[in-house]
């Protein structure tokens, strides 16, 4: 099947892109970013947009670089991108253990970071390294700029806190301090598929003792978010296996998972437990 006829629209800069989007997003004007979501949607005729606005042309959108203590990934950055580390220390580590679990070569080198952020799907690895990390969106438009945190901006199932006429022109994400540990854990049942349940884990240790721990659980609810339970469980103790698996429990427990033809609650549940804690084991 061919996609739904639609007004075509290729802004060179921002501001082009904001006035555009302003007078076509009430009639179903969409970004067009990677195309990896979207395209194939449309090609089935899911999503009939009736006008496109292609962000690929806009040179500003392709900055990927560090300011003060955040890294700034703009609109037109691809996963590949991510591929050898981006910044030195944990956080650039971070994102190349994640991408490599993101689809498959051909959609990593055009599917953006900010895209799949924007599509918001439950299983996006971005989504929860953007939970995790509690990363600060950037959402512009032309009445002007807002900056959304990542527990206010995911809202539910592929929605997300951005008004249609807004482009998220970047997505910053906090370096993370020299000594944090980190783990990436995610099950999927072929390799490239999106994955069933996924547990982004950081944390420092202080006298031996876990600080600032932080537990992000994606692809088992509607949108990947931080599981405080899991968090308290760890804080203040030894690093370990009992630690560890105290936490994945309270992980597991704390959810409320998603159910479909394939996937049972418990069985979803069970696997929370498990990615969460083989997560804290690889860090
Ligand atoms: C076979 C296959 C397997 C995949 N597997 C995975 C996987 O394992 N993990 C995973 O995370 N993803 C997976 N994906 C999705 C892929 O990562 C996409 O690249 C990503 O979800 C969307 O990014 P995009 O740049 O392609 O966005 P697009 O497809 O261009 O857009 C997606 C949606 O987001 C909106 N949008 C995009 N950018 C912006 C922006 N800057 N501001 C506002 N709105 C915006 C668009 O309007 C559209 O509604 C897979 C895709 C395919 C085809």
């Amino acid at each position: 099947m061919k996609p739904a006829p639609f007004r075509y629209h290729a802004p060179k800069t921002v501001d082009e892109a904001l006035a555009i989007l302003a007078e076509v997003a009430p009639h179903d004007g969409r970004v067009l970013a990677g195309g990896q979501s979207l395209v194939p949607t449309m090609a089935f005729r899911l999503a009939r947009p009736t006008h496109l606005v292609d962000i690929n042309g806009i040179d500003a959108l392709k900055r990927l670089e560090v300011e003060g203590d955040e890294l700034c990934i703009g609109a037109c950055v691809r996963h590949e991108a991510f591929h050898h580390p981006v910044v030195a220390g944990p956080l650039g580590t971070l994102l190349s253990t994640v991408v490599r679990h993101i689809a498959h070569y051909p959609i990593r080198t055009r599917g953006t970071f900010c895209g799949s952020i924007a599509h918001a799907d439950p299983a996006s690895e971005w989504c929860a390294v953007a939970a995790a990390l509690g990363a600060r969106m950037v959402a512009k438009s032309v009445r002007g700029t807002r900056i959304i945190f990542a527990h206010e901006f995911f809202a539910g199932l592929m929605t997300t806190a951005l008004n249609e006429d807004e482009l998220l022109s970047e997505v910053r994400l906090p370096l993370l301090p020299p000594k944090t540990r980190f783990g990436f854990y995610e099950f999927s049942r072929r390799a490239g598929d999106f994955a069933i349940a996924m547990a982004v884990t950081t944390y420092r240790l202080e006298d031996e003792k876990i600080v600032e721990p932080r537990i992000a659980v994606g692809g088992a609810e509607p949108n990947a978010r931080r599981i405080a339970e899991a968090e308290q469980a760890l804080g203040g103790h030894a690093p370990g296996r009992e630690t560890f698996a105290r936490a994945a429990a309270a992980a597991a427990a704390a959810i409320d998972p998603m159910e479909d033809a394939m996937t049972s609650a418990d069985y979803r549940r069970d696997l929370v437990r498990t990615v969460t804690r083989r997560a804290l084991e690889q860090s």
